[in-house]
């Protein structure tokens, strides 16, 4: 009786803990500081990086402004402006994608768009950004975003794809990556230097944590894994939502860490097993080393995206 309590108290405490620690990875990562100096390093033939805002940025020269993919975080805004100002002088931006709703992409938005700027997005994404979101595994209140903030130019899943453009001579394609990180995200390659930035559906030293919230779950971001490999080569370059570019050999890795826990995940709740019993089991322990120490946010949120989508396989109604 009494092991039976002092079992029941471990079990408990484990809970407490694993929600704690997953609360604190989610705090850690948000926290990555405002004051986080901006670097940009060129990729390819004159297409840049810019990390250090909390989300990777891209930003091209071309006769037509500047192309940039994803805005960073608000609070950096202003040092992005004079980083953009220091390389590239008083040149407009003639077209910003955004990969994503998330802040972390968009929240330069009103700081370098001007009035004549194509702000490029899904539909959803400018949805997201336009209403009020609690987003419950980060504890945090989004409120509608300035007009000048949101996209203008938007697409539909339904509307044909790829979408080619083309700016001041340099072909663009983008296209949905439909309900992967978030319900809203694209990728943007830049065919002529073969590099694509793939915003939330790809990180490097971290899990690509799905967000439920707002229709991310962990199929979809296998689906777009694999979309992503089919359009590389080898020598393709691939900027994910965060940290150093990726190869194509990445993403493989990737899809496999993806398509192996998400079948862990499902197996343990179809016999009835919840979170931290899946943490406890340790569903990601041979991928921790390459995507880092956030495997409990990333299992929690996978397995909440398959019940909220109600997408578990072997479940009949
Ligand atoms: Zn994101």
């Amino acid at each position: 009786m009494k092991n039976k309590g002092r079992r029941l108290f471990l079990r408990m405490l484990g809970h407490a803990g694993a929600a704690l620690a997953a609360a604190g990875a989610v705090r850690a990562a948000n926290a990555q500081t405002s004051d986080h100096p901006l670097a940009a390093a060129e990729l390819r033939d004159g297409l840049l990086r810019i990390g250090g805002a909390g989300g990777n940025i891209v930003a091209l020269p071309s006769t037509d402004g500047l192309v940039m993919v994803d805005s960073g975080r608000p609070e950096q805004a202003r040092q992005l402006k004079d980083l953009l100002a220091a390389r590239f002088g008083d040149a407009p931006v003639g077209a910003l994608f955004n990969t994503h709703w998330h802040l972390e992409h968009t929240g330069g938005n009103e700081a370098v768009a001007a009035a004549g700027t194509r702000v490029i997005s899904h539909e959803n994404t400018r949805l997201w950004m336009s209403t009020k979101v609690y987003v419950e595994w980060e504890d945090r209140r989004y409120l509608p975003r300035a007009a000048g903030a949101l996209p203008n130019d938007t697409f539909f899943s339904s509307d044909p794809q790829p979408i080619e453009l083309e700016i001041g001579g340099e072909r663009i394609v983008y296209g949905h990556l439909r309900d992967a990180h978030t319900d809203g995200d694209i990728y943007v390659s830049f065919p002529q230097r073969n590099v694509i930035a793939a915003g939330g559906t790809a990180t490097a030293g971290r899990y690509p944590v799905p967000d439920y919230i707002t229709g991310g779950w962990i199929g979809g971001l296998i689906d777009a894994t694999r979309t992503l490999i089919d359009m590389s080569d080898t020598s393709t370059l691939i900027v994910p939502a965060w940290g150093p570019v990726l190869g194509r050999g990445d993403l493989e890795a990737q899809h496999e860490m993806l398509s192996t826990v998400r079948e862990r995940i499902e197996a343990m709740a179809l016999v009835g097993k919840g979170i931290d019993e899946m943490i406890a089991a340790r569903v990601t322990a041979e991928f921790d080393e390459r995507f880092g120490d956030d495997a409990e946010l990333f299992v929690s949120n996978a397995y909440r995206g398959l019940w909220w989508g109600g997408r578990m396989r072997g479940i009949v109604a």
